[in-house]
Formats: C-alpha cells, sequence, structure tokens
C-alpha cells in the first residue's frame, strides 16, 4: 500500500487530494493524508456572507480560458453552480491624474486591435499611438534572454504604456511589478508572438481571425456561493480520516524508502511527500535534508496583499461609472492599488440595492500598508474612495483581510529556476511540488499543479 502525504490545504493541496482520492475508489492500493496548519482548509481562498453579500476575501473568480478550475468543479459535480462574469458591463477605468479614463475598445491586454477606439482615447498621448501604429512593422525578434514584463512593452508600445496599463494591470493580479516580473514566465504567448510575428497586434488579429466561430465565454468564471462552494465541494469528497486541520508540519526527514513527516509531539512515514505550500515553508522544510534545492526555493520571492470589502446602499453604485472598476498606476500616488465594483462584475453578489466595493492593496507596491490597523486601513481606503468617486456616504459593512507572503513573484529568470528546481528534486525519490511557486499564480493553475503533483506521485497520467 502506497502512502503520500499532502503537506498545505490550500486549492493546490486539496486538487491533490482529491485525484490520489478518484484512483484509490478506482481500486489503487493507496493511502494519502492531507496535513494543513490551519483550522480551516482552502488557503487564501476564503468566502464570507455579509449583510447579504457575498464577499471575496481572496480570489473572487478564475480566468474561464483556464479549463482547469471549471473542469474540477464539474468533477465534483458542482458544474451547474458555475457563473459567469457579467461582461456586458465589462469596461475597466484606469485611474489618470485622479479621473477616470476607460480602457478603450479592442485593447487585448494591452494590444490593440482596433484603431479607431485606440487612436481616438484620452488614456494614450499621441507618442503612444504613434508607437501603437509603427509597433504593426515590428520584425519577429526572438530574443534570448528572459527580460522583465516592463522592458519588453516598452520595447512594443513605449514607456506609457507600461506606466498606465502594463504595472497596473501586474498589481492587481500578482501584487507585483512589470519592472521584475518575466515576460517569459509571466506572459509566455506574448514571447511567442514576439517570436513568430514580430508585431502583437498583427499577431493577435491572425489569432483572433482563425478562431471565428469559436463560442465567446464570459472572461470570469465564479461559483454561485462563492469560491468556498469549490473547497466544500473537495472536502465532501475527501474522507475525513485523510485529512488532519491544526497540523501544522515541522520537520521532514528523508529516511529508508520514504519521508517521516512531524507536526506536534506526532509523526507518521510515508512513501512520498507532496509539498503545496508557498515554496519559502517548502525551503524551511527540506533546508536539513537538501540544502541546495532548499535554497533555490527560498529565492522564489513573494508578495502580501490585503483586500478591503465595503457594502454601501445602491445610491453610491448611481455616483459609479458603468464597469467592473479601475486600476490606479504608480504615479497616482495612491495606496489603493484596484478596486471591483462587485455589484456589477457578479450581480448575484448584492441584493439589488447595494453596492459592493473591492478593494486591493499591499503588493510589492507597497508592502507597509499591511502593518497598519485594520481602522487606519480602512480610513485610506475611504479617502482614496472619496477623492476618486466622491463616496462620501458611511458604508453598511467594512471588511479588511490581510494575505501574508501569499502571491508568488515569477521575477526574470524564474523559468531558468525552475529548471534548476526540477533537476534536484529528481535527485530526491518521493518528492513532489504543487503550488503558485511554480508553473502559473491563478487558481485554474494551483488545481492543475495539485493534478499533476499527484499524478506523478503515483507515476500516472495527470
Ligand atoms: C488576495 C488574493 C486575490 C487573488 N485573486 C485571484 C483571482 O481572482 N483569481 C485567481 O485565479 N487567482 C487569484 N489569486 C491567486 C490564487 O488564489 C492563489 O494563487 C491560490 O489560491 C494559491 O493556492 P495554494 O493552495 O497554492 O496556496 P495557499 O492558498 O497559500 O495554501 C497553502 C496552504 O498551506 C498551508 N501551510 C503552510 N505551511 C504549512 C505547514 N507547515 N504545514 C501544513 N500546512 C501549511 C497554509 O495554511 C495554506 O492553507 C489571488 C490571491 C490572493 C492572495
Amino acid at each position: 500500500m502506497k502512502r503520500i502525504a499532502i503537506i498545505g490545504g490550500g486549492i493546490s493541496g486539496l486538487s491533490a487530494a482529491f485525484f490520489l482520492e478518484q484512483r484509490r475508489l478506482a481500486g489503487m492500493p493507496l493511502e494519502y493524508v492531507l496535513f494543513e496548519a490551519n483550522p480551516r482548509f482552502g488557503g487564501v481562498i476564503f468566502t464570507e456572507r455579509v449583510d447579504d453579500c457575498l464577499v471575496e476575501a481572496g480570489p473572487d473568480s478564475f480566468l474561464t480560458e483556464k479549463p482547469d478550475a471549471s473542469d474540477l468543479c464539474r468533477d465534483l459535480g458542482i458544474g451547474d453552480q458555475l457563473v459567469g462574469s457579467n461582461d456586458s458591463q465589462r469596461k475597466t477605468y484606469i485611474l489618470v491624474n485622479g479621473k477616470l479614463i476607460a480602457i478603450p475598445d479592442g485593447l487585448a491586454f494591452m494590444i490593440p486591435t482596433k484603431i479607431l477606439p485606440a487612436a481616438l482615447s484620452p488614456l494614450f498621448s499621441w507618442h503612444t499611438k504613434l508607437k501603437m501604429t509603427s509597433e504593426w512593422f515590428h520584425l519577429p525578434l526572438e530574443v534570448k534572454n528572459d527580460e522583465s514584463v516592463a522592458s519588453f512593452v516598452e520595447r512594443h508600445y513605449g514607456k506609457e504604456m507600461v506606466d498606465r496599463l502594463a504595472d497596473p494591470l501586474l498589481s492587481g493580479v500578482y501584487g507585483g511589478d512589470a519592472s521584475q516580473l518575466s515576460v517569459k514566465a509571466v506572459m509566455p504567448r506574448f514571447a511567442e508572438m514576439q517570436a513568430r510575428h514580430g508585431s502583437l497586434g498583427k499577431a493577435t488579429i491572425k489569432n483572433r481571425s482563425q478562431a471565428i466561430g469559436k463560442s465567446s465565454c464570459p472572461i470570469f468564471t465564479s461559483l454561485k456561493d462563492g469560491m468556498h462552494q469549490l473547497v466544500s465541494a473537495l472536502l465532501l469528497r475527501i474522507p475525513a480520516s485523510s485529512v488532519r486541520s491544526n497540523a501544522s508540519i515541522q520537520s521532514l526527514c528523508p529516511i529508508d524508502d520514504g519521508w517521516r513527516v512531524s507536526w506536534q509531539d506526532k509523526a507518521e512515514q510515508f512513501d512520498s511527500v507532496i509539498l503545496a505550500v508557498p515554496s519559502y515553508v517548502a525551503a524551511e522544510l527540506l533546508d536539513s535534508s537538501n540544502a541546495n534545492l532548499a535554497s533555490e526555493l527560498r529565492a522564489i520571492q513573494y508578495s502580501s496583499s490585503g483586500t478591503v470589502a465595503l457594502g454601501f446602499d445602491r445610491k453610491v453604485g448611481e455616483l459609479l461609472p458603468a464597469g467592473f472598476g479601475y486600476l490606479v498606476p504608480r504615479r497616482e500616488g495612491k495606496r489603493v492599488l484596484a478596486v471591483t465594483f462587485v455589484h456589477n462584475k457578479f450581480p448575484h453578489r448584492t441584493p439589488e440595492d447595494r453596492a459592493l466595493f473591492r478593494c486591493f492593496l499591499g503588493g510589492t507596491r507597497d508592502e507597509p500598508v499591511l502593518d497598519l490597523a485594520d481602522d487606519e486601513i480602512l480610513q485610506i481606503v475611504r479617502k482614496e474612495l472619496r477623492e476618486v468617486l466622491g463616496i462620501e456616504t458611511e458604508p453598511r459593512f467594512a471588511r479588511v483581510y490581510k494575505w501574508r507572503g501569499a502571491m508568488a513573484q515569477y521575477n526574470v529568470g524564474h523559468l531558468e529556476r525552475l529548471q534548476r528546481i526540477e533537476v534536484l528534486r529528481r535527485e530526491v525519490p518521493g518528492l513532489f511540488f504543487a503550488g503558485n511557486a511554480y508553473n502559473g499564480i491563478g487558481v485554474p493553475d494551483c488545481v492543475r499543479s495539485g493534478r499533476q503533483a499527484a499524478s506523478h506521485a503515483l507515476g500516472v497520467e495527470p
């Protein structure tokens, strides 16, 4: 009987456990235990119901085009609970000199695919508009070494595009910094497009024309009762005898043919271990047995971030422009990095007479904000919402959530580091990794990483 330990009960570890459970039910001789340090499973996935509103403390949805999370929901029998974003309201604004300016139609991430809206948009100067035109004539270019997203985007569209779009978007998604994040790890498709076509604009239009006829799905997907519905469904399918909460693993010791896993005053032996914890925790656990591997894992940086939920009466919603929300470039000098108008993006999350805001703070741009007390953070958020949106009203409720060291940063050189980690990992029998430190930070990426780690541990196809 093969025994596998999974350490970390976030979505990565839970996905690994579910894969093992499916194989166990199919008759594979195996036992597994999922260890989670906290009383609650789900890691950064946490949903609360406050004042009849569905509040997401961590991730609020996932990209529909990445199928792993939706497929998992269907495997769990909750496919009918999937809900798409309300894309009829899909407009995002950028704060420029204190005013909200809509991202023009036809801008795919930051690639212009429609000439007129980009040409008429007040978001960009004439210099940037000229760059957008001349980008069309870029020749194919394979850049051997990795480079930052900022230098890549600047080469194509100039510095203003970095400041007004690339950096705010990456702050919102990664809590990261465009001048540090690796284009090959974070935007591999862009690097491929540059190598094949030269111009990103030309490549996008070509890809689109090939995709014509395919159904257009909402850009984001979530669950009717919130992201925690996925965690609850997973826990219903994993037997209680295979999960241990309040079990913070303190040491991992290689022994003959396996591992000794220790927590509090207890220890158990396993053939294999899946580390589904942040890579700096994996590094701590492997330090004494494999210092080189630990040092590579420790070198992956993480950022911390906070979300603030504010619920208002609908009158406040009437002050707002239509759309999903806005992003804030760093030169605006604000501490709130992004704001989502939840009642527009996912209307089912609020009663009709409410407006719900989700504000994002911290990241590499402003980690110290997380050291402030909740009251101080709320004051900052309310001041900035007053300045940008003119909201003076008292909220009906407010919640502050802090996520320390939760977002891995794929800095320049990340893919090379992953190769070194993989070489070192293969030298250690029965050791596997899952989580957002490696091949994708989004919920679907983490689901995939958990499934792959579990399948590798069993030596079967994912
Ligand atoms: C604020 C925020 C917003 C986000 N928004 C989105 C979004 O909208 N869409 C999207 O796709 N992604 C989003 N993400 C990213 C995504 O949610 C995460 O990358 C993903 O959920 C991480 O899952 P994980 O299981 O790898 O890690 P985690 O959720 O961090 O889980 C790791 C678990 O390991 C446990 N652990 C740690 N040490 C030990 C130990 N020694 N022993 C036992 N257990 C231990 C922890 O307690 C934790 O439960 C967001 C992330 C954050 C923080």
